[in-house]
């Protein structure tokens, strides 16, 4: 560092946490208001026949060149936010395919997967192929292959393709993906490297206090994702997800910053399905039976999304037929601001935890909810879509959207809620 540079700094270090935007008392207010939140949470049972399972998706072990990370410290972190499955994706290696932690941990269950990532010499960075394969039997060796055959190979296998670092992908006409990340921790922090020194100064002086609270500062409304998955969603369905891609690698002044803990607290993927084994993780996240939501906020488990009219049709990730009558709900178990989405723009917003809205027209419909947190509106919950079809045979539109397991459609009770 140039001499000249070090007073400046010095006298950065003394203002800025003086100037209120990182002082304690910020933090605090922040951490107080987040607590009020979680208050006012009332539980909802999940819709009949099925159960919200929190999980994490994108994580790193010490069989990637870039983590140290071992099974007991990411079941550690696992149990410190309350997960029920973790899905690994080592950058991929063979030793994934012979090493690889997978099976029961603890009432977790973890999947393995690997992370390929092509056309960026193994840098990730905003020029990178990556892709997250998942239930990959046997290794494969993606060296001669261009990513389209990779993702051939992988469906082959019955395995999944999911898009990760979606803003540098760039095959994305390739046959056979099943959906991508709408979030990604890593992307988020490196697309706004200009507040690092922000950061910096946050972990120096508010870290040890406020680990939640600056971590999740990093959190920006992921936008081109979002913009690039609408546009996907109305050619075919398109599952998302959250790549929490969680290295526990990054040490700051003498600080552990992204502790698999505090990455998997901060954003999950919550996944609903009738119980927990591969095969039904699996099925679940390529049918976008599942939302994203940064828990670090309030704990979302029993958000739900669905249409009926008003017997239950199908819930987020299903696709099914226009009829008369037919309605979307969404229920939140803390009241935010809910817009719903339509064909990527919004249509319509509310201030509420429970809402129903008629729907006249075909299209995709996905929710997503934001809370007001000092001043602030942070996101919140991000839905899969509803398929909505004008022209789905009656018969598709059954099989499609076909209801809960246990739930009485038609008749009297239209509630496809647990009882
Ligand atoms: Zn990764």
């Amino acid at each position: 560092m140039p001499r000249s540079l070090a007073p400046a700094l010095m006298l950065l270090f003394l203002i800025l946490p003086a100037s209120g935007c990182t002082s304690h008392a910020y933090w605090q207010r922040q951490k107080d208001a987040i607590e009020a939140l979680q208050k006012t949470r009332r539980p909802i049972p999940p819709l009949a026949g099925y159960r919200d399972f929190p999980g994490v998706v994108h994580v790193h072990s010490l069989l990637s060149h870039d983590s140290r990370g071992t099974m007991d410290e990411i079941i550690e972190g696992a149990k410190q936010a309350g997960l029920s499955f973790v899905v690994m994706t080592d950058h991929h290696n063979p030793r994934v395919y012979t090493q690889g932690f997978e099976g029961w941990f603890d009432n977790i269950l973890v999947i393995r997967g690997s992370e390929i990532i092509k056309g960026c010499a193994g840098r990730t960075g905003d020029t990178c192929n990556s892709l997250l394969i998942l239930g990959l039997k046997n290794y494969l060796d993606p060296a001669a292959l261009t990513m389209p055959q990779i993702i051939a190979r992988v469906k082959r296998q019955g395995g999944l393709a999911f898009v990760a670092h979606p803003n540098g992908f760039t095959d994305w006409d390739s046959q056979g993906i099943d959906g991508m990340e709408i979030y990604d921790i890593l992307d988020d922090a490196v697309d706004h490297r200009w507040r690092f020194p922000k950061y910096f100064l946050d972990i120096e002086y508010s870290f040890r206090s406020y680990p939640e609270e600056v971590f999740s500062s990093i959190l920006d409304r992921p936008t081109e994702a979002l913009r690039r998955w609408d546009a996907l969603t109305q050619q075919r369905r398109w599952a998302g997800l959250a790549g929490n891609d969680a290295h526990q690698n990054i040490r700051l002044l003498g600080r552990r910053i992204d502790s698999y803990g505090l990455s998997f607290r901060f954003v999950r993927t919550h996944v609903l399905a009738e119980g927990l084994n591969e095969t039904e993780l699996l099925r679940a996240l390529a049918s976008g039976h599942a939302y994203v939501a940064f828990d670090t906020f309030s704990d979302a488990t029993g958000f739900a999304f669905w249409a009926g009219d008003p017997a239950f049709k199908g819930m987020q990730g299903d696709e099914i037929r226009l009829t008369t009558g037919l309605r979307l709900t969404v229920q939140s178990p803390v009241a935010g601001r809910i817009e719903l989405i339509r064909n990527g723009t919004v249509i319509r917003q509310a201030e509420t935890a429970q809402w129903t809205v008629p729907v006249e027209e075909a299209g995709v419909y996905r929710v997503q909810i934001s809370l007001t947190i000092e001043g602030s509106l942070r996101p919140w919950i991000f839905s899969n879509p509803i398929y909505i079809r004008g022209d789905l045979p009656s018969s598709q539109g059954e099989r499609e959207g076909e209801a809960p397991s246990g739930f009485a459609g038609g008749g009297g009770d239209v509630s496809p809620y647990n009882k």
